[in-house]
């Protein structure tokens, strides 16, 4: 039910619109036209031996008539016009102020006209004009064709009476009215259903481009997600892949690389003594701190699977080994208990680092495939340290 009251109001405003444009146009012709009018008859009465009648009285109408279309086009600039639901009635109450009045004023000069000169036409062709322009409501157009054709057909039988001459003249002429009525109920409805449709199709590509921007938002949130391992929020091993193939493809020329592995310690034992759960927390901590440290030096950690995490930087080898330091170091600080480590009380870890230079992305595998055994060694020499391999790859 609002979403329908919500269309009536879409379409009322857009009708208001399109008319208010049209409106436009509208004064324009007839601001030409009225001066044309007033030149001419100013041409009349200077000219002319025999003067017409009432040759002010159309000079006057029409100067009125082209001080209306000026306002119009003073006032009424399209692109200041702003129709919102809250003032699209005040535009159309503009909208059918100016039209009512030029069509009584065009009333005015045809019962002159006819008085004068037998003959109706402008008012006709005027109506006949708005009823094809404008797309207002029938009743409305209606009540002011009732309005004013009753004078023109009243001075038209005082002028001309009821006469098979007269008859002739004004039957084919007054039929233009009811021609115009009904192009006029044509008219709305086509305007109004086409607005519709319009709206319509509108608030169906806003819709479905808020949809795809919706899809795509979580499309990227599950790219990320797949990404992130869960429990540490660290980049999984599908993301430590990903960044060794970025790697890879941007070697230029050979390129220092660390591969660091990092392994805690007797953290089976800790798991059989706190429980998982507990273990997990330990493995959420460790993490924040590796992340911190790589971010810290501009390097990228991620967890390789277990309790075992991977770091590769892009620094020399000496500093590389002083981050190592760093790492042991600041697990020992986050002094997580741990009673049943055979090297202390607290949670430490190993690590295994490989340093080289690589230049070429099988390099880059082997590398980690050296941490790894760095590693091994780094526990069979007690852990809770850090052993470091320097390896040269030969070209080929
Ligand atoms: P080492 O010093 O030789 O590395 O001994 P370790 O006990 O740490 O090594 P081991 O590989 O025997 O055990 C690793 C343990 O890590 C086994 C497993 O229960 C634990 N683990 C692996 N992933 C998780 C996890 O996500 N959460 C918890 N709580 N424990 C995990
Ligand atoms: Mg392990
Ligand atoms: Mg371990």
């Amino acid at each position: 039910m609002e979403n329908q009251e919500k269309l009536v109001l879409s379409i009322q405003k857009e009708m208001i619109q399109f008319n208010l444009k049209r409106m436009r146009t509208v004064a324009w012709t007839l601001m030409y036209v009225s001066v044309i009018i007033i030149i001419i008859h100013y041409g009349e009465v200077f000219f002319s031996k025999t003067e017409r009648a009432m040759v002010p009285a159309y000079i006057a109408i029409h100067t009125i008539l082209f001080y209306i279309d000026l306002a119009v086009l003073l006032f009424v600039k399209e692109k200041r016009i702003q129709v919102t639901s809250l003032n699209f009635r005040k535009y159309e109450s503009i909208l059918l102020s100016y039209i009512y009045t030029i069509l009584v004023l065009i009333t005015v000069i045809t019962v002159m006209d006819v008085y004068f000169f037998k003959h109706a036409a402008l008012y006709e062709v005027l109506f006949l004009l708005i009823c094809v322009i404008f797309s207002i409501p029938f009743l409305k157009i209606f009540w002011i064709a009732l309005i004013t054709v009753p004078p023109i057909l009243i001075s038209a039988y005082l002028s001309v009476g009821v006469s098979s001459e007269s008859i002739k003249i004004l039957l084919p002429m007054s039929l233009i009215i009811p021609i115009g009525l009904v192009i006029q109920r044509h008219n709305y409805k086509v305007q109004r259903q086409f607005t519709k449709q319009h709206i319509l199709l509108q608030e169906e590509m806003i819709r479905s481009k808020n949809l795809s921007k919706l899809l795509a938002e979580k499309n990227n949130e599950l790219s990320e997600q797949a990404l992130r391992d869960t429990l540490t929020n660290l980049p999984n091993r599908r993301a430590f892949n990903n960044k060794l193939t970025q790697i890879g493809q941007q070697l230029s020329k050979p390129k220092s690389i660390s591969v660091m592995m990092i392994d805690i310690d007797f953290f089976k034992n800790f798991n059989d003594y706190y429980g998982h759960l507990q273990g997990d927390e330990a493995l959420i901590k460790v993490a924040a701190l590796l992340d911190e440290i790589a971010e810290k030096y501009n390097a990228f950690a991620a967890r390789w699977g277990g309790e075992e995490f991977v770091i590769v930087s892009q620094h020399a080898a000496k500093f590389s080994e002083h981050v190592c330091e760093e790492i042991l170091e600041e697990v020992r600080n986050l002094n997580i208990r741990h009673e049943r480590s055979k090297v202390a009380d607290i949670v430490t870890v190993s690590i295994g680092m490989c340093h080289v230079k690589i230049s070429n992305i099988e390099h880059l595998k082997t590398c980690c495939k050296l941490a790894d055994q760095a590693l091994y060694t780094a526990k069979q020499n007690g852990r809770n340290n850090f052993y470091s391999k320097n390896e040269n790859f030969d070209e080929g």
